[in-house]
C-alpha cells in the first residue's frame, strides 16, 4: 500500500549491527488499515472466482520473481535483521518451497470431494469443499521476516483469500518488497502491506478481516486474541517456544552436539523453534557437555558480514537475555561458555549453562538469544517429563538410534525432529504450530491450507429414500424399520469395524 494523505507519520527501520537507518516507512493509521482491507475485499472477489489452476499460475509467476531476485531480498533481510547473508538466502529458499507447495496442492486438499453418506442417508451424495474465508490479516515477526509470514500468506492466497500483511516494525522493508513483487507478478493487489507499529497491528485486528494469522510473542498473541474477540474474528496464534533436545545414551553424539549448537545459536538464538534446553542421558552427559562447550567457544557473533551469528535484532531483548543468564547463575547454575558478560550492546556471544534449576527463568521462559541450558538425566523418561513440564510446546528434537519414534510420540509439542533439528519446518506437507502457550492453529501443509477456509458441506438427493425419515409423513412402520435397522447395525455395541481391527502382529 502506498503512503496516503491520512498517514499519521513515519518510522525508520534500522540496521541492528550499526544503528544506521535502512529506510523510513509510513505509519498507517486505523483508517489506512480499514481502507486496505476494503480494497483487499474487492480484490478477493476476483481472486476467489479464479480456479485453483489459475491461482496457482499467478502464485508460481510470483515465485519466479522472488526466486530470480533472491539475492536482493536476502540483502534487505540482512540489513533489517542483521542476520548473515547465507541464513537470509536459506530462509528465502524455504519460503519459496512453501509457496510452490501451497500453490500446487491447494486443489488436492480443498476442492470438493465426495464423502461416504452412511446407511441412513444412502440416497444422498455427500460432499465437502473448503471455501476461502475472504480477507486474511497477517501479523508477522521480525526474526524470520520472510519464512514465517509466508507460512500464512502463501497458504491463505492459495486457498483463495486476499491478504493484508502487517510486518514487524523492525522489518517493514521486507514486507513491502514481498507485496511489491506480488503486484508486479500478478498485476492486482490481492496481497498488500500496511506498515507501522503495534497500533497498526491492533487496527488490523479490528478492520473487519475474516481471520487473523498472528506470529509473535505469547503476550502480544493474547492482546491480538482479545481484540479479535470483540468481533468474533477467528485467529491463528503462532507464538513462542522453549524447545528441548533429548539426547539418549545411544545417540550419535557428534550430530547431537552440532544440532544443539546450531539450533541454539543460529539466527543469534532468535528462532521460535530454536533449541533452548538440552536433556542428556547420564551415560553420555560428560562427553556431550565437553564437546558442546568446545564447539560453542569457537563460535563468535561479530559485526562482519560473514559472521555465522549476527546481532540481536530487537535491542530490548538484550536485557531479557542478560536477566535469564543472571538468574541461572544466581541460583547455582554455571556458565561453561559465556555468561552475563557475553551480552554486549548489540551482540550476544554463545552461552552454555549447566546445573540450572528447572524453575529458573533460563529454563521456564523464552530467552530468544544464543544461550542453552544442559541438564543430566538418569533416564529418557525423566527427560520426557522435564521437556513436557514447559508451558510452551512448539517443537522438539530427539537424538536416539533405537528409540527415536517412541520418544518423539511421548513429547508434547506440535513437531518433533528425530536425529536432526527443526527439519519439520522445511517439509511443506507437514503442519507447523504449537500447543499451550506456543499457540494454536496450524500453518503449512494441508492443515495450513484449511486454516484459511471454512468447510462447506452439501448433500444432494440422488433418489427417493427407501425409508423416508425427514418428513411429517413418516409412518409407524418406518419408525419400526429404523429401530430394527439401528439394532442390527449398532446393537452389539463393541464390534470394531473390520478396517479398525488390529492385523496379526500389531498388538
Ligand atoms: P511481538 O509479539 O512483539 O510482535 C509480533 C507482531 O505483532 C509485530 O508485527 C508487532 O508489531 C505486532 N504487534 C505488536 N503489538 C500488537 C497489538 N497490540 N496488536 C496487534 N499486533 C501487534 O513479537 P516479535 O516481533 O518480537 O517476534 C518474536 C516472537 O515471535 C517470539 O516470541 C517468537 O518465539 C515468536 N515467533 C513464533 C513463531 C512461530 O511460528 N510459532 C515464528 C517466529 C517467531 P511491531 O513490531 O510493530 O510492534
Amino acid at each position: 500500500m502506498t503512503t496516503t494523505p491520512e498517514k499519521t507519520g513515519t518510522f525508520a527501520s534500522l540496521d541492528p549491527r550499526t544503528g544506521d537507518v535502512v529506510a523510513t516507512h509510513p505509519i498507517h493509521s486505523a483508517e489506512d488499515v480499514a481502507a486496505a482491507v476494503m480494497r483487499a475485499r474487492e480484490e478477493s472477489a476476483w481472486w476467489m472466482a479464479l480456479s485453483f489452476e489459475e491461482r496457482a499460475e499467478h502464485l508460481l509467476t510470483w515465485k519466479g520473481v522472488v526466486t530470480r531476485r533472491m539475492q536482493q531480498l536476502a540483502d534487505l533481510m540482512h540489513r533489517e535483521t542483521g542476520k548473515p547473508h547465507g541464513d537470509a538466502a536459506l530462509e528465502v529458499a524455504l519460503a519459496i518451497d512453501h509457496l510452490h507447495w501451497a500453490a500446487t496442492h491447494a486443489k488436492k486438499h480443498l476442492d470438493r470431494r465426495r464423502v461416504p453418506s452412511g446407511l441412513l442417508m444412502a440416497n444422498q451424495a455427500a460432499s465437502v469443499a473448503y471455501r476461502p474465508l475472504g480477507v486474511i490479516g497477517v501479523i508477522g515477526p521480525w526474526n524470520y521476516p520472510v519464512f514465517t509470514p509466508m507460512g500464512s500468506i502463501a497458504y491463505a492466497l492459495a486457498a483463495g483469500n486476499a491478504v493484508v500483511f502487517k510486518p514487524s516494525e523492525f522489518t517493514p522493508g521486507v514486507g513491502e518488497w514481498l507485496a511489491r513483487t506480488f503486484l508486479e507478478a500478478v498485476g492486482r493487489p490481492v496481497f498488500s502491506v500496511v506498515t507501522g507499529l503495534g497500533d497498526t497491528g491492533a487496527a488490523l485486528c479490528r478492520a473487519g478481516v475474516d481471520k487473523v494469522a498472528f506470529t509473535g510473542s505469547t503476550a502480544t498473541g493474547k492482546r491480538v486474541m482479545a481484540a479479535c474477540a470483540e468481533t468474533l474474528t477467528p485467529v491463528v496464534i503462532e507464538a513462542g517456544g522453549k524447545d528441548a533436545v533429548i539426547v539418549d545414551h545411544d545417540a550419535d553424539l557428534d550430530a547431537a552436539v552440532e544440532a544443539s549448537l546450531w539450533g541454539a545459536c543460529a539466527n543469534a538464538g532468535q528462532t521460535c523453534a530454536g533449541v533452548e534446553r538440552v536433556y542428556v542421558h547420564e551415560l553420555v552427559y560428560d562427553q556431550f557437555v565437553a564437546q558442546l562447550a568446545a564447539a560453542a567457544k569457537e563460535l563468535r557473533a561479530t559485526d562482519s558480514a560473514d559472521s555465522p551469528i549476527g546481532p540481536i535484532t530487537m535491542p530490548k531483548q538484550l536485557e531479557i537475555i542478560r536477566s535469564h543468564i543472571a538468574d541461572a547463575l544466581a541460583r547455582g547454575g554455571r556458565a561453561l561458555v559465556g555468561g552475563t558478560d557475553a551480552v554486549g550492546d548489540r551482540f550476544v556471544q554463545p552461552t552454555v549453562l549447566v546445573d540450572v534449576p528447572e524453575d529458573s527463568l533460563a529454563v521456564t521462559e523464552e530467552t530468544f538469544g544464543p544461550t542453552v541450558t544442559v541438564r543430566k538425566v538418569a533416564t529418557v523418561e525423566e527427560a520426557i517429563e522435564l521437556t513436557n513440564r514447559s508451558k510452551y510446546a512448539l517443537g522438539s528434537t530427539v537424538f536416539s538410534k533405537a528409540r527415536g519414534m517412541e520418544i518423539a510420540e511421548q513429547v508434547r509439542s506440535g513437531m518433533t525432529a528425530i536425529n536432526g533439528v527443526i527439519t519439520f519446518a522445511a517439509v511443506p506437507a507437514l503442519p507447523f504450530g504449537g500447543v499451550g502457550d506456543s499457540g494454536f492453529g496450524r500453518i503449512h501443509g494441508a492443515d495450513g491450507l484449511r486454516e484459511f477456509t471454512y468447510p462447506k458441506a452439501i448433500t444432494r438427493q440422488r433418489f427417493k429414500p427407501a425409508l423416508a425419515l425427514t418428513t411429517f409423513k413418516r409412518t409407524a412402520k418406518a419408525d419400526q424399520q429404523l429401530i430394527s435397522m439401528m439394532t442390527m447395525m449398532h446393537g452389539r455395541g463393541t464390534t470394531l469395524p473390520k478396517a479398525m481391527k488390529p492385523r496379526r502382529g500389531e498388538r
